[in-house]
């Protein structure tokens, strides 16, 4: 017999060429594969690292429920591993997030509480709100409840450099020179970071953070500035999260909509693989490192999620009209029944 528990299944994703932009640019442009996770994101990672640690403190009692605020992912990975280690889970999200990240999340029985949203200082944000129901429930559920707490948790950025990491070393043989990815928690590049760090300080790390968001401008000139928006989703933050505190980042890349969602259609007819927004965000500064290292590098970033549990936006030519991106014309979604 050849098997396996399901969440030995989360991590060791594959690492896939990116065809054309690696010769586009003359690097190797290599993105981790973290969407092929169980629960379809790199969050699977943050969630059973969360998991394991809490039931190793003893946070997380046997059948007990597991409270997040989450943008989605984190909501699916830990229902996900929630379902296959025997808790519940009950998540508060910001409603305006994807419509089929909320199905998936009701699909695996997941009690979702959308809130509007809001500013992080807010008392209200949905993350503030999460810490409150998760002391809640902890006092009046027979098991308990544990908040998974992802963005200062730092049993997420660890996990990260405990599998993350080290898998990217291994897979490149220890060839990479350069990672990039988009940060929501900052567990993925906080994580990746400190690992490939570790192995090589000659690792070039950097962020590519989407307009509306204040890492940029604090990797760039050490203040926390934010302008813009944009319509991905699970990345960016107005502060500085434990799991990115101490993080060796060298640079920042800010990348507008206009730049990140062409290359998820791009992605789709070129390489056959069909991600959402933030991971046309980590291509967009996958190709902006190739230029800052110059040919024969080689850089890897993260293939965060699918572009299917974005369907009703990415491929919605009235919605993304609003926001001044065009839907390719190759790209027909028009009568549907
Ligand atoms: N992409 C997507 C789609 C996500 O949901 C998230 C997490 N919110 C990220 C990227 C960023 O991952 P991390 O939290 O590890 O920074």
């Amino acid at each position: 017999m050849n098997s396996r528990s399901l969440v030995d299944c989360i991590g060791n994703t594959p690492l896939i060429r990116l065809n054309k932009i690696s010769d586009a640019t003359g690097c190797e442009i290599l993105g981790k594969a973290e969407f092929m996770n169980p629960g379809g994101s790199v969050k699977d990672r943050a969630a059973l690292g969360m998991v394991r640690d809490a039931e190793r403190n003893n946070a997380l009692q046997p059948g007990g429920i597991i409270v997040e605020g989450t943008a989605g992912n984190t909501g699916i990975g830990l229902a996900v591993v929630g379902n296959a280690l025997g808790y519940s889970t009950v998540v508060v999200m910001p409603n305006n997030q994807s419509i089929e990240k909320i199905m998936t999340l009701k699909a695996y029985g997941v009690d979702v509480k959308l809130v509007p949203p809001v500013p992080f200082k807010d008392p209200n944000h949905f993350v503030h709100q999460s810490e409150r129901l998760a002391k809640k429930l902890n006092a009046n559920s027979k098991n308990g409840a544990f908040w998974a707490n992802q963005f200062d948790n730092i049993a997420n950025a660890k996990f990260h450099q405990d599998t993350t990491g080290p898998e990217i070393w291994e897979q490149t043989k220890g060839l990479v020179s350069g990672f990039v990815c988009s940060a929501g928690t900052g567990g993925t590049l906080g994580g990746v970071a400190r690992a490939l760090k570790g192995f090589s300080s000659n690792i070039t790390i950097a962020v590519a953070d989407p307009t509306g968001s204040a890492l940029y401008d604090y990797y760039t000139n050490g203040t926390l500035n934010l302008e813009g928006s944009s319509i991905t989703e699970g990345i960016g933050n107005s502060r500085i999260t434990t799991n990115l505190q101490g993080a060796p980042i060298d640079m920042a890349f800010q990348i507008e909509d206009q730049e990140s969602i062409p290359l998820v259609y791009q992605m789709i007819q070129e390489e056959g693989l069909c991600l959402g927004g933030s991971t046309g965000v980590n291509v967009a500064g996958a190709i902006r490192l190739a230029k800052e290292l110059g040919p024969g590098n080689t850089i890897v970033t993260i293939l965060c999620d699918s572009g299917l549990i974005y369907k009703a936006r990415l491929f919605n030519k009235n919605f993304l009209a609003k926001h001044k991106i065009q839907l390719p014309e190759w790209l027909d979604m028009e009568n549907l029944s």
